[in-house]
């Protein structure tokens, strides 16, 4: 392609020839497939684990059960909700600003959060390993790999624990089931199931963008007989095996699993391999580009300079978010795009004299180069020719989380694995025994869900506790319109509160980087806030309505989403501001993170109210 593209060519546009396709037939399959998948329901054809369901959310099977303690009641300056990384850092840069009167309280028995949870057979971070995991100059460790597995990356959350002196400060299988803000103590009143009263003039609520499993609200599900679970709570005394694989009880069971997204990728090679008979249900495809693992290379380590890990983080989020790099430092599958639209750029003489249309034109064409080397992929992978054309992404790479495998499609090729494609219409219904698509019952001993999380729904559900602030109005009630914070950090009417998450912040990929921004900024206001002896810190209503209509300046993600097939990422097609990247700070994560540093090299708090004890 890329000779081809060299060549001298006038206009900036290649031809379909040159291009191998037709940019306008896949923008019309796009819309075909798209519409098939779009239902009216939207977000509320999920349903919540609780109830009857319960068991696919409220089970940890890596604790002995009956943990027991006497409940405690505790006076302190910060308790921090969520034992995950961005709790973790939370409490490590609070540390670093002197203030160590501080709980952890975490639902789960250890740190982790979502790798705590997410132990399925081949759990692997797809963020190279070098850039998402926390802190690996400061703990001196080095990860194995390029793309960690999970038990790496839950041993370098305890590591972390153990390093920075944070298990002193947890209380573990600890759920939250209240907040409430005195206003005459100034003080936070934390409740919890195990009968704990924390009272604390700081929170720091870091519970996870994706922490509640769902699961899809398909007729009959509660009446399956078999075996069930969902994928966050792998049953490995049900299934043998570990993370690894090796899924031995699993050799004489027939086994089915609903979703293909980037979980169902990553674990299906395992069922695949050891299931006497895998049936994978699919509604959409996931994209799935080369993995290309390879174990760190101890010289490549020995050169890095202190330093070297902000440097390529930094690295990784400019080029993501379109700010000018010399060099992709990480130049994986996520920035694949990117080289596309490179090569694009360099046959154009002069790149400025290029028109709004063609600039358009140019970045849907690298889109739809990434998309067709992708389906490529599926046709030299997958040998049965049905299968591989329903195993094929119609849709850009931007609609839907890019996944990375090397041996995913190739399962398909096992004798004992069948693909059954729902034409996007999803699975019709489950029954005692089975699972109905197209009126074809697929019957199945065990069925895993692997059904994604909660998304788009209120901050109450999904982190099972309600806050209420002042005038005891609750987050429910303040926010029935939509979240409304300051940085996505702070709310009117909710003092002294702050959120370490993906809303109305600028979000990055990897995830880690996003909360090591906010924890930085955090910090730094709580200690403030002590010094001052201020008994509330506040978001102004002005400044937290100017903050929520810029995050909701409908921007160039908003118009790329419009055209996507539905999921997660745009509130299911509905684009009703609650998709995953909704409400983001326009100018990108880099940004975000300079621009909260230079409030605080200026020592402006500008946007808040500070009212002194
Ligand atoms: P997803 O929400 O991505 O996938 C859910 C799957 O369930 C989709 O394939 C969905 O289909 C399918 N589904 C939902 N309802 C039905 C139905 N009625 N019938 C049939 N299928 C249905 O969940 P995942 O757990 O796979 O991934 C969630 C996120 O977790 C990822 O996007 C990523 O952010 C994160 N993750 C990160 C990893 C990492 O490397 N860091 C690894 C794994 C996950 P449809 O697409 O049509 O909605």
């Amino acid at each position: 392609m890329k000779e081809h593209l060299e060549g001298a060519q006038k206009s900036p546009i290649p031809t379909r020839d040159e291009l191998g396709f037709d940019p306008a037939a896949i923008r019309r399959k796009y819309d075909e497939e798209r519409a098939k998948r779009m239902r009216p329901d939207g977000n509320a054809q999920y349903i919540e684990a609780k109830g009857g369901l319960a068991h696919y959310d409220d089970v940890d099977p890596y604790v002995e059960p009956g943990f027991t303690r006497p409940a405690m009641d505790e006076e302190l300056d910060v308790v921090v909700i969520g034992g995950g990384f961005g709790g973790q850092l939370a409490a490590i840069r609070l540390g670093q600003a002197g203030i160590t009167d501080v709980r952890i309280i975490e639902r789960a028995g250890d740190f982790g959060g979502t790798w705590y949870w997410n132990r399925y057979p081949g759990a692997q971070c797809d963020i190279e390993s070098y850039v998402y995991l926390p802190l690996l100059e400061e703990t001196g460790y080095m990860p194995k790999e390029r793309y960690s597995f999970a038990p790496e990356i839950l041993e370098h959350a305890k590591r972390i624990g153990r390093q920075f002196g944070l298990y002193e400060r947890a209380c573990f299988q600890t759920k939250v089931t209240e907040m409430r803000w005195n206003a005459e103590t100034g003080r936070w009143g934390i409740r919890t199931d195990r009968g704990d009263v924390f009272r604390a003039r700081f929170v720091v609520t870091a519970l996870g963008p994706l922490n509640r499993p769902k699961l899809p609200g398909i007729p009959g599900i509660e009446s399956f007989r078999g075996h069930s679970f969902h994928t966050c709570r792998w049953d490995y005394e049900y299934t043998g095996g570990d993370s690894s694989g090796n899924l031995h009880k699993l050799a004489d069971k027939r086994v089915g699993i609903i979703g293909t997204g980037a979980t169902s990728v990553q674990c299906v090679v395992h069922l695949g391999t050891s299931a006497e008979q895998l049936y994978v249900f699919q509604r959409t495809p996931s994209s799935v580009d080369e993995r290309g693992n390879a174990p760190t290379d101890p010289e490549w380590a020995k050169s890095l300079e202190p330093g070297w890990q902000q440097e390529r983080t930094d690295n990784f989020n400019k080029l993501l978010s379109g700010i000018p790099v010399e060099i992709d430092m990480v130049a994986d599958g996520w920035t694949r795009g990117l080289r596309y639209h490179e090569d694009l750029m360099r046959r154009i003489e002069d790149p400025s004299s290029l028109i709004p249309e063609e600039t358009a034109a140019l970045a849907e064409i690298a889109d739809h180069q990434q998309m067709e080397y992708i389906r490529k992929r599926v046709e030299r992978l997958v040998d049965d020719r049905e299968t591989a054309e329903a195993l094929k992404p119609w849709y850009g790479q931007g609609c839907k989380r890019p996944t990375f495998s090397d041996e995913y499609l190739p399962t398909f090729n096992r004798p004992n694995v069948k693909l059954v494609d729902t034409n996007g219409k999803g699975v019709e219904r489950v029954t005692e025994n089975a699972v109905i698509v197209d009126g074809v019952a697929y019957e199945v001993d065990c069925l895993i869900f692997g059904s994604g999380f909660e998304v788009g729904t209120k901050l109450a559900r999904q982190g099972q506790f309600e806050a209420y602030g002042r005038d005891g109005v609750s987050t429910s009630e303040a926010w029935g319109t939509g979240r409304r914070t300051l940085h996505g950090l702070l709310s009117h009417g909710f003092p002294n509160w702050f959120h370490v998450g993906l809303r109305q912040t600028g979000a990055s990929l990897s995830l880690t980087y996003t909360y090591d921004t906010q924890v930085l900024h955090i910090a730094y206001l709580v200690a403030e806030g002590l010094a001052r002896n201020a008994k509330a810190i506040e978001a102004t209503t002005e400044a937290e309505q100017a903050w929520v209509d810029l995050v909701n300046q409908p921007g160039p993600l908003q118009e790329y989403q419009k055209r996507c097939t539905p999921g997660f990422w745009n509130s299911e097609g509905k684009l009703d501001g609650n998709g995953f990247f909704d409400e983001l700070y326009p100018d990108g994560p880099v940004r975000f993170r300079e621009m909260l540093e230079e409030l605080r090299n200026r020592g402006d708090f500008q946007g808040l109210t500070i009212a002194r004890t």
